[in-house]
C-alpha cells in the first residue's frame, strides 16, 4: 500500500494553526479564486504569483489514523493544495506558464555559468 503524506505549519507565517501531518489527502470541494505569491523549497529561487482556490475542504487521515475533515481557506488553503500538488509530481514551475518559465530557465543558466566563472578563477 502507498501513502500519500503532506506535513504543513501555518504557524510559520504567524497564521493560526500547528503542524499537522495528514495522510491520504483529498480536496473534496473548492470554491472561489485567490492569488498568491509562492516560493517552493524544490525549485529555489522561484517565487510566482499562483491561481488557486481560495477555500477547500480537504479529507484525510492524521498521523494516529482518525478521519479527519479540514475547512481551510487563504494561506493554510494556498500550502495544503501546494502540498498535494508535490503528491502529484507537479512544481511550481508546472504552474507559471512557459514565458515565466523560460525567463526563470534563462535566469538560472546565467546564475550557473557565473558560478561556474567564479569556481575557476579560485
Ligand atoms: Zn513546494
Amino acid at each position: 500500500m502507498s501513502i500519500r503524506l503532506i506535513v504543513f505549519d501555518p504557524s510559520v507565517r504567524n497564521e493560526e494553526g500547528k503542524l499537522t501531518v495528514l495522510l491520504n489527502p483529498e480536496i473534496i470541494e473548492k470554491d472561489g479564486e485567490a492569488i498568491m505569491k509562492e516560493g517552493c523549497l524544490s525549485v529555489p529561487g522561484l517565487e510566482a504569483e499562483i491561481k488557486r482556490a481560495e477555500n477547500i475542504k480537504v479529507t484525510g487521515l492524521d498521523k494516529n489514523g482518525n478521519a479527519v475533515n479540514i475547512d481551510a481557506t487563504g494561506f493554510l488553503a494556498t500550502v495544503i493544495q501546494h502540498e498535494i500538488d508535490h503528491l502529484d509530481g507537479i512544481l511550481l514551475l508546472d504552474r507559471i506558464g512557459f514565458i515565466k518559465r523560460d525567463i526563470f530557465k534563462r535566469r538560472l543558466m546565467k546564475q550557473l555559468k557565473e558560478a561556474a566563472r567564479e569556481q575557476a578563477v579560485k
